[in-house]
This record gives structure tokens, sequence and C-alpha cells, in this order.
């Protein structure tokens, strides 16, 4: 028995963008791991790294939304709140922002739906945590298609330029590292992702 872990590249996901508040500051990050789980009542499951500051902020509010991005959205928003934390960065610094009832960020642009939710139990699954939530508002706003992640790296994700032909890419953000062997405690320096979400540049 062998496991071929590109396998599991195969599972099909949509890109999220999660909204939160730490109580002095809107924050933002990108999730992958959005699932609805049961529909009465509507559950939905939202799995996030214990390194992400917003995985911290949901633990200490049980509070998020959901924006589901659609595939119009520019790498730009990528850059926005997958490559920095909200820790040491303020993601709607001087931004006017619009807000559900709990008062959490509805993004104004590049969403076609969004949901607020309450946490309503905790897994610790080790590196992440999965919140179980209950849906507490949603609307749609705009009927363009959800980007899926894998329309984000055939479309969205820079492609590397031709003549670096040696090294390996971030398969993540596109950042290429040149060399011919990569660190294994390499980090990524624009999107923080580690060595493991590296390919070699053919
Ligand atoms: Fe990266």
């Amino acid at each position: 028995m062998s496991v071929d872990t590109k396998a599991l590249y195969n599972i099909g996901y949509g890109l999220y963008v999660i909204t939160t508040n730490d109580g002095t500051k809107h924050n933002g990050m990108i999730c992958n791991t959005v699932t609805q789980q049961t529909s009465t009542p509507a559950l939905v499951s939202v799995t996030i790294n214990k390194a992400n500051y917003t995985c911290e902020i949901i633990q200490k509010t049980g509070e998020l939304n959901v924006n589901c991005l659609t595939v119009k959205a520019p790498f730009s928003v990528f850059e926005k709140f997958g490559f920095a934390s909200g820790r040491d960065t303020d993601k709607f610094a001087g931004e006017e922002v619009k807000t559900s009832q709990n008062g959490l960020v509805v993004l104004d642009k590049y969403i076609n739906s969004f949901m607020s939710l309450k946490v309503q139990q905790s897994i610790d699954l080790g590196t992440h945590i999965m919140f179980i939530c209950e849906v507490t508002e949603a609307e749609v706003v705009d009927n363009t298609e959800t980007m899926s992640y894998a329309y984000y790296h055939k479309n969205v994700k820079p492609k590397p330029k031709a003549q670096q032909s040696l090294g390996y890419m971030c398969k993540i953000c596109g950042y290429v590292y040149n060399g011919e062997t990569l660190p294994e405690d390499f980090v990524c320096p624009v999107c923080k992702h580690p060595a493991s979400d590296f390919e070699p540049v053919e």
C-alpha cells in the first residue's frame, strides 16, 4: 500500500476570505477549508491553522464571516489577505468597510455570498482547529461563480518566468527560489508557507 499525496490535490476546494475582529481591528485571511456539513440546521465547518492569528481570534470571540470569492478576484486579493498576518498588519487600515449584523466585515468586491457564523464546537486536529458553526446570517450578493483552488492555480497565480529555469516554486503564491536544492526548513518569504509547498521548476 502506498500513499500518493498528489491524490489529495484532487479534492475540490473553494477559496474564501474569513473576516474576524480582535476587539481593536478587523482582520481577514484566505481559507480553502469551508464546508457545509448539515442542512437542518445548517452547520458549516471552517478549519484554520493554529499559527494563524485568525484562529486565535475565533477561539476568543466565537464569531466569523465567510466571504465566498468569485473567479473575478485578482491576485492582489490573495496578496492582501494571504501573504501577511493580522498580528502585525492592519489589513483594512484606512478603508471604509461594510459589515454584517455581527459587526464583521463583508467584502464589497469579488464575492458572490457571505455568511455569518457562530462557533458551536471546536475540534482540535493538532496543527489546526476545526470550528463547527451555525449560520446566523447569509446573503447572495452576486451570481458570478465561486473561485475554486484549481481555478486559482490555473488562472490567478503568477506563472514563473521562462528564464527562471532552475529552482523551486511556491505552489501557493508563485515565488521562485533559485538554487539546486531547497533547504528543508525554508519558509516562503512572500506567503510564509513551508518547503513542502514548493515544487521544482521544470
Ligand atoms: Fe509562497
